[in-house]
């Protein structure tokens, strides 16, 4: 039988690094915790080649003496915890297992001065073993450099990704913790160059929040967010949440703070979603920066390796505290729920599924004055008026289409048709994104989809590691209708849309779009992404919900979606339009 030997230190701290450091951005996480704990008011932080060459978090905290360096890298050692039950825990780090593990698989340097030392000391570290502090120069506070990451577990070096997305991972983990910490300077350098500079705004807490969370999550966010503040049972909840119209393809703007550390924990983002509810389709996602704040016996914080997860003492108070807080602002703001019917009312409204039924005879022609056949003309919602007036001789013919004659729209989202046999509900923006897909599948099939030129060429200012993702995309992207060039350091330049859009938000569709492409595989084709792409597109193009449209721009939606094959659904199986029949009706008022 084997025989059972304690693990050398060295394999022990490469063992939890496996568990703590994954990438460089967790490693960074943990150098500017340690920051953080310190008291710093400035944190640099710069990395080279995504943080693989280099990471080095500079401070101006309390630093360590000559003699507690060696302390620092052991494992298990620190100065934070002195409450072994782990119940009052009220700083970001506490199992002194970083530096240690950081130390074992990198080749690390501390140097540090306090205040009142006359000179800083540092400390190397190869593959976990130190050699004594040395006198060094240095200001107040404490410089740490990782070079090599992972040199001493290759394994773990296969997994990164490229240095541009290491890069992006870096500065969302710096970002989040500076969102939490706005009463400290952050500045983070890539390559030697800077990407982020965040300075202290404002005296006052409250002004200094929302300049730093303006600063990261954009003016655009700034605007279209309410400012949060509820307590309830001993929980604080504040922040800033989005309102519906500010939401986004992706969670990536979710950021929740339990005691000013940012956490990615299931139940807050379950209550975020119901909270949302169906004030948000399904695949939008809300933008919020929530800060939580409670007693630390309330929270117990030493449940996850890298502590992205929290357990509630009491989950359903913080769960209701969140739920109810986040809707009540969000009806304060104006934002109303979709329209909700009655059971009964419910059941009576028919889902449209594939296409309307064919059009009745004697009406092809007329219809023929609304839109070219499939494929060969663009989707056109602003017919001349003359176009629809000849086309339309009364209305009476109109309702003799299976989707009817337009009479108005609700919250800016929905059409009401009468059609003859009953009522039509149109979800204008579920359609426009179904006619955009169809579209876009026809035409290219049919060689690319044809582009309309902006007037002006449009700079659009995305992120580096977007701009890349999206330059690489280039060709496909042309495709699509979408001309794209490259236009600096950070920005891309915009010549062609394609022609089915309208007139788009084309910066907001930009980014998005680099959103999408920074989640779809690399290696996949985009047309193989192209719900996803249509959605993101649809999204920009001029019926998204929320815009008012005339009658002759419904009238002209409704013909589009009965000439278009499986315009009954939306790009995810949901209906694009309901009906309900006069009889339906009648039975609903208890005619019959
Ligand atoms: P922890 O943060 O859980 O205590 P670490 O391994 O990250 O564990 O750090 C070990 C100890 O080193 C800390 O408890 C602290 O005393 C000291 N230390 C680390 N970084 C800094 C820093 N930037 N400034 C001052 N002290 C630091
Ligand atoms: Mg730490």
């Amino acid at each position: 039988m084997p025989a059972i030997r304690p693990l050398p230190p060295g394999v022990v701290n490469r063992i939890a690094a496996g568990e703590v450091i994954e990438r460089p951005a967790s490693a960074v996480k943990e150098l500017v915790e340690n920051a953080i704990d310190a008291g710093a008011t400035r944190i640099g932080i710069e990395v080279v080649a995504g943080g693989r060459a280099l990471i080095a978090v500079t401070d101006d905290g309390i630093g360590m003496t000559p003699d507690q360096l060696p302390l620092a890298i052991e494992r298990h050692a620190t100065s934070k915890l002195d409450d072994d039950e782990l119940i009052r825990i009220t700083s970001l780090g506490f199992r002194g297992e970083a530096l240690a593990a950081l130390a074992g698989i990198s080749r690390l340097r501390l140097t540090s001065r306090p205040r009142g030392q006359d000179s800083a000391f540092a400390l190397a570290v190869e593959a976990g073993r130190a050699k004594a502090p040395v006198p060094a120069a240095g200001g107040f506070g404490t410089r740490v450099e990782v070079r090599d990451l992972f040199f001493a577990t290759p394994a773990r070096l296969k997994f990164l990704k490229s240095d541009r997305a290491e890069q992006l991972a870096v500065r969302e983990a710096v970002e989040r913790l500076a969102m939490a910490c706005p009463g400290i300077a952050f500045t983070l350098h890539a390559d030697g160059r800077r990407v982020l500079a965040l300075d202290v705004a404002a005296a006052d807490p409250f002004e200094q929040t929302r300049a730093r969370l303006r600063q990261i999550m954009g003016q655009r966010f700034a605007e279209d967010a309410a400012a949060l503040e509820a307590a309830r049972d001993g929980v604080r909840l504040s922040g800033m949440i989005g309102l519906p119209a500010a939401s986004h393809p992706s969670a990536r703007f979710q950021h929740v703070f339990v005691n000013r550390r940012p956490v990615q924990d299931r139940l807050l983002k379950g209550a975020l979603r119901a909270a949302y509810g169906d004030l948000l389709p399904r695949e939008r996602q809300p933008m919020v920066a929530l800060f939580l704040e409670l007693a630390p016996e309330e929270v117990d914080v030493n449940v996850h390796p890298t502590k992205a997860e929290v357990r509630f003492r009491r989950p359903n108070a913080v769960r209701s505290l969140v739920i109810g807080a986040i809707r009540e602002r969000l009806v304060a703001a104006g934002a109303r729920p979709s329209i909700t019917l009655s059971e009964a009312a419910l059941a009576a409204f028919r889902p449209g599924g594939g296409s309307p039924s064919p059009l009745p005879a004697g009406l092809a022609e007329t219809a023929a004055a609304y839109h070219a056949p499939l494929g060969t003309d663009r989707l056109d919602l602003g017919p001349p008026a003359a176009r629809v007036e000849a086309a339309a001789p009364d209305d009476g013919a109109l309702e003799r289409y299976p989707l009817g004659a337009a009479r108005t729209q609700l919250h800016d989202s929905y059409i009401v048709a009468q059609s003859e046999d009953g009522l039509v509900l149109v979800d204008q923006h579920a359609a426009h994104e179904r006619l955009v897909y169809e579209r876009m599948k026809a035409d290219l099939a049919a060689g690319g989809v044809p582009r309309q030129g902006l007037l002006l060429p449009e700079v659009v200012e995305l992120d580096p590691a977007h701009v890349e993702l999206v330059l690489r995309r280039r060709d496909e992207l042309a495709r699509l209708g979408l001309s794209v060039e490259a236009f600096g350091e950070g920005a891309v330049l915009v010549r062609e849309v394609p022609a089915l859009l309208g007139n788009p938000d084309v910066p907001a569709l930009i980014r998005d779009l680099a959103e999408d492409l920074a989640e779809i595989d690399q290696t996949r084709r985009l047309v193989e992404a192209l719900e996803r792409v249509c959605a993101t597109l649809a999204c920009h193009g001029s019926v998204r919900a929320g815009r008012r449209l005339s009658l002759a721009e419904m009238n002209a939606l409704l013909r589009q979606m009965e000439a278009t094959p499986n315009s009954g659904q939306c790009n995810h199986g949901r209906p694009t339009y309901v009906t309900l029949s006069r009889a339906d009706i009648e039975r609903l008022f208890a005619r019959r």
